[in-house]
């Protein structure tokens, strides 16, 4: 056979990721063409035979760019989203090209060590135990069920029932409780796992989505069978912290009347854990540490590219119990646990490699310099927004992300909000994203990517006022219509 050609494709490839990169915030953030224009423009047969690579990678790009989002703009502030780093997206391309499948311990020794370190830097950064399991998963939505499957294990466990060999037919029943904000990505794993999404029972939450730990422990009190409580540490509208303190207190007393292990409190940081890192930012978090398990994502706030999330625990055994594997033909390693054993594949990406890439690149201080000027960030924004005429800020910024409505003359938001956030988005600048609060249309603007700084923020309150303005003046008054 004649060896093949890497250089062509790949050298294609960096070039489009160069260029792309390199102008992807100055570009409209907004696709230029949307989703059925890019089906029509896909809409090709099955090719019959081979492609040159090269010539197969060269279309791709020109197929692909116009439709999409440039979410590496500093001026993204979509949904929850981070950007991506250059050793970020050299590593992620690495561990493409070197094509080790990372599930086991011992047959891929480099990706192994290097996750083992990535762990270690992570819980370094985040002040957590050295014993805190790790795993590396896809994403905070697989981290919420890795950690909720070794909560299912370990309750269950500590009141006689094997869950595990037994299933959840005819064993006790689980009590799941959390924020009536609680995350679509929790309920998910519930029904995932067998509990159900109707087995959450909703605690009232204040004005920035935090758990009322006084109307939670009118709910946990006299539970006598197993628990487990989720938490968080970031809620997706207002970036709310949960009091773990409070919480981790109304548990102990739960736990003073149970079996060794029957509860569990669970974080869902997707958003916000990486604050722990920044020493303004880590009183919010006080007693996070008394949980029994905390997902977090790394796409998200740190910037590592897509797939990257963290489940940790402080239940080795337990999160051991709920996934590792073994089989006469596998090469599982003695001492160090298998990468794979903490994540529901057997084969698998070794997603913890930019990991290691991003904190090594960054360093603790690079992380906290980020995690801090987005924080400013949202700050300023709100400041900026909430001084104007029309604008109310609804929630109070601890974190990275501010929810906003805009009003118009006569008070009107349900129309105008969204026509504000419709205009800014079509204009190109800037790219915040819809929600709902109480029951109205809101903005919301999540400031995570690792470059967003004075001028960006500014250039995003500015498109916002200018649509805001011309949209009110246009339209003055709802009532007519
Ligand atoms: C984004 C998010 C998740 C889910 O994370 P993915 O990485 O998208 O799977 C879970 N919880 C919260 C609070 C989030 O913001």
């Amino acid at each position: 056979m004649e060896r093949p050609d890497w250089e062509t494709s790949l050298d294609v490839a960096v070039r489009a990721a160069q260029d792309w990169l390199a102008g992807v915030g100055d570009r409209p953030i907004r696709p230029e063409r949307d989703l059925d224009e890019m089906v029509a423009t896909l809409d090709r047969a099955l090719p019959s035979g081979p492609s040159d690579p090269g010539r197969v990678i060269a279309d791709l790009v020109e197929v692909a760019e116009p439709g999409l989002l440039a979410i590496n703009s500093p001026r993204f502030h979509g949904w929850v989203m981070g950007g991506v780093t250059p050793a970020g997206v050299a590593a992620d391309w690495l561990v493409t090209a070197w094509d080790q499948n990372a599930g086991m311990a011992t047959p891929t020794p480099a990706t192994t060590a290097l996750e083992h370190v990535a762990a270690r830097w992570v819980r370094e950064l985040l002040g957590m135990d050295p014993d805190v399991s790790v795993g590396f998963t896809t994403g905070a939505t697989m981290a919420n069920l890795v950690c909720l499957a070794a909560a299912r294990d370990a309750v269950l466990r500590a009141h006689g029932w094997d869950v595990e060999a037994r299933g959840l037919v005819g064993g006790p029943a689980v009590r799941v409780v959390g924020p009536d904000h609680t995350h679509v990505s929790v309920t998910k794993a519930l029904r995932i796992l067998g509990l159900g999404q109707d087995r959450l029972v909703r605690v009232a939450t204040d004005d920035n989505a935090r758990m009322d730990p006084d109307a939670l422990a009118e709910v946990v009190r006299d539970t006598s069978g197993p628990l487990i409580v989720t938490t968080q540490a970031g809620d997706v509208h207002t970036g709310g912290i949960d009091r773990f303190d409070a919480i981790a207190d109304v548990l102990d007393e739960v736990r003073a009347d149970q079996p060794d292990g029957g509860v569990w409190l669970h974080v869902d940081g997707a958003i916000g854990l990486w604050g722990l890192a920044s020493p303004d930012l880590r009183p919010s978090f006080a007693g996070v540490e008394r949980a029994d398990s905390w997902s977090s994502d790394a796409h998200k706030w740190l910037n590592v590219p897509y797939d990257s999330g963290m489940a940790m625990t402080r239940h080795p055994d337990a999160h051991r119990r709920a996934f590792s594997m073994s089989g006469d033909y596998l090469a599982m390693g003695d001492g160090m646990a298998n990468p794979g054993d903490w994540v529901p594949e057997m084969s698998r990406r070794a997603r913890g490699v930019p990991v290691w890439a991003v904190l090594a690149s960054l360093g603790r201080s690079g992380v906290v310099e980020v995690v801090d000027r987005t924080h400013r960030m949202a700050v300023r924004c709100a400041r900026l927004l909430d001084a104007q005429d029309g604008v109310e800020v609804l929630n109070e910024v601890e974190l990275n992300q501010v929810l906003v409505r805009f009003r118009a003359h006569d008070g009107e938001v349900d129309l105008h909000t969204p026509a504000v956030l419709a205009a800014v988005q079509q204009g190109g600048a800037t790219f915040p994203s819809h929600a709902t609060w109480d029951g109205h249309p809101a903005v919301r603007i999540s400031v995570s990517h690792w470059r967003t700084d004075v001028d960006d923020i500014d250039r995003t309150v500015a498109a916002l006022m200018q649509a805001h303005c011309r949209l009110r003046t246009e339209a003055p008054d709802h009532a007519d219509r």
